[in-house]
C-alpha cells in the first residue's frame, strides 16, 4: 500500500471534540443547550444501533438527545402529528427522522414536514436548494463529511478534478454541490455513464457513492488521487461470517492513489459527528447568535 491512510475515526473524534467545546461555551454564554430528536419507527435492526450510536454521541458532546420509538405499524399521520410537536418544542433544535421508514409511510413527505431550520439531515428541499445555491443551508452530513476528510490531505481543494459516482439526493448531489462550491471541476456519474473507468481515471478526488460491494477497480483510479470510499457493504467473508466493504476495492485502489478512506473507519464516523456539528448550528441560528466555524 503506498497512499495515506484517512483515519476518519480521529478526523470524526477531533469534530466532536471541537463540538462539545463550542457546545460548553454556548451553554455558559448563553444558557442555551441544542436538543437532537431522533426518531425511529419500526425494529430494522440496523437503524436501532444506527439511532442508538447517535444517541450515545449526541449525550457525550454535551448535547440533549430525545429519542422516540415507534411501533412498526404507525400511520403517516401519526408520524407527522410528531414531527409537528418537535418542530412546535423549544427544546429540540434538530429532527432527524431515521430512514428507512416502513411501506405505509411516504418518506417525502416526512422530510418535507420537518421544519427547515431544524433539518439537521439536510435532506428538506429547502436546504437542498439553498445548498445548489450557494446560501447558508443545513447540508446533509455524510456530504460535509466527505469534504471535510478530502480537505484533511489537500486543504484547498480548488481546480481539481472531482468525480462523484452516484447521484443520489442523500450523498451524491450534495457532494457534488459542496465540491463544486470548493472550486472543484465536478463530474457526476451514474448507472447510465458511459465508460465509467475512463471517468473515474479523471479524478483528482473520486468520491464512491454507489452501493456496489468494490465495484470501483485499482486501474480505474490516477496515481495519487484522493480516494473518499462512502459505500458501506456487507458481503460474506466465509465460514458463515460477514464483513463490511466499501464500494472501492480497497487493496487495489490503495497501491496507486495517493490517500485513500478504509471501510469501515473512514466515511462512515465521520456522518454522526457532522450531525452533531448540524444540530450546534441548527441550536445557534435559532438563537440568533452566528454559526460556529
Ligand atoms: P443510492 O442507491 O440511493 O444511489 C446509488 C447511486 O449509484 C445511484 O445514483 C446509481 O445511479 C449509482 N449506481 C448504481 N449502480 C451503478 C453502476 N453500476 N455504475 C455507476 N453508478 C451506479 O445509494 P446512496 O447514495 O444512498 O448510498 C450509496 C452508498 O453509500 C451505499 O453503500 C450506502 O450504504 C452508503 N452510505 C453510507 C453512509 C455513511 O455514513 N458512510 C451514509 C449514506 C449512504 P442511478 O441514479 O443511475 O440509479
Amino acid at each position: 500500500m503506498s497512499a495515506t491512510l484517512i483515519d476518519g475515526k480521529a478526523i470524526a473524534a477531533d469534530l466532536r471534540a471541537k463540538v462539545a467545546a463550542a457546545a460548553s461555551r454556548l451553554a455558559r454564554d448563553h444558557g442555551l443547550v441544542p436538543g437532537l430528536a431522533v426518531v425511529l419507527v419500526g425494529e430494522d435492526p440496523a437503524s436501532a444501533v444506527y439511532v442508538r450510536n447517535k444517541g450515545k454521541a449526541t449525550v457525550e458532546a454535551g448535547l440533549a438527545s430525545f429519542e422516540h420509538k415507534l411501533a412498526a405499524t404507525t400511520s403517516q399521520a401519526e408520524l407527522l402529528a410528531l414531527v409537528s410537536r418537535l418542530n412546535a418544542d423549544p427544546a429540540v433544535h434538530g429532527i432527524l427522522v431515521q430512514l428507512p421508514l416502513p411501506p405505509q409511510i411516504d418518506a417525502q413527505a416526512v422530510i418535507e414536514a420537518i421544519d427547515p431550520a431544524k433539518d439537521v439531515d439536510g435532506f428538506h428541499p429547502v436546504n437542498a436548494g439553498r445548498l445548489s445555491a450557494g446560501l447558508p443551508a443545513l447540508v446533509p452530513c455524510t456530504p460535509v463529511g466527505c469534504v471535510i476528510l478530502a480537505k484533511t490531505v489537500r486543504p484547498q481543494l480548488a481546480g481539481c478534478e472531482a468525480v462523484v459516482v452516484g447521484r443520489s439526493n442523500i450523498v451524491g448531489k450534495p457532494v457534488a454541490q459542496l465540491l463544486l462550491a470548493e472550486n472543484c471541476t465536478v463530474t457526476i456519474a451514474h448507472s447510465k455513464t458511459r465508460d465509467l473507468p475512463g471517468v473515474c481515471w479523471r479524478a483528482d478526488i473520486l468520491v464512491a457513492a454507489v452501493g456496489r460491494p468494490e465495484m470501483i477497480r485499482g486501474d480505474w483510479i490516477k496515481p495519487g488521487a484522493i480516494v473518499i470510499d462512502v459505500g458501506i457493504n456487507r458481503v460474506e467473508a466465509g465460514e458463515g461470517k460477514t464483513k463490511l466493504v466499501g464500494d472501492v476495492a480497497f487493496a487495489e485502489a490503495a497501491a496507486v492513489a495517493g490517500a485513500i478512506t478504509p471501510v469501515p473507519g473512514g466515511v462512515g464516523p465521520m456522518t454522526i459527528a457532522c450531525l452533531l456539528a448540524n444540530t450546534l448550528k441548527a441550536a445557534s441560528m435559532q438563537a440568533g447568535l452566528p454559526a460556529p466555524a
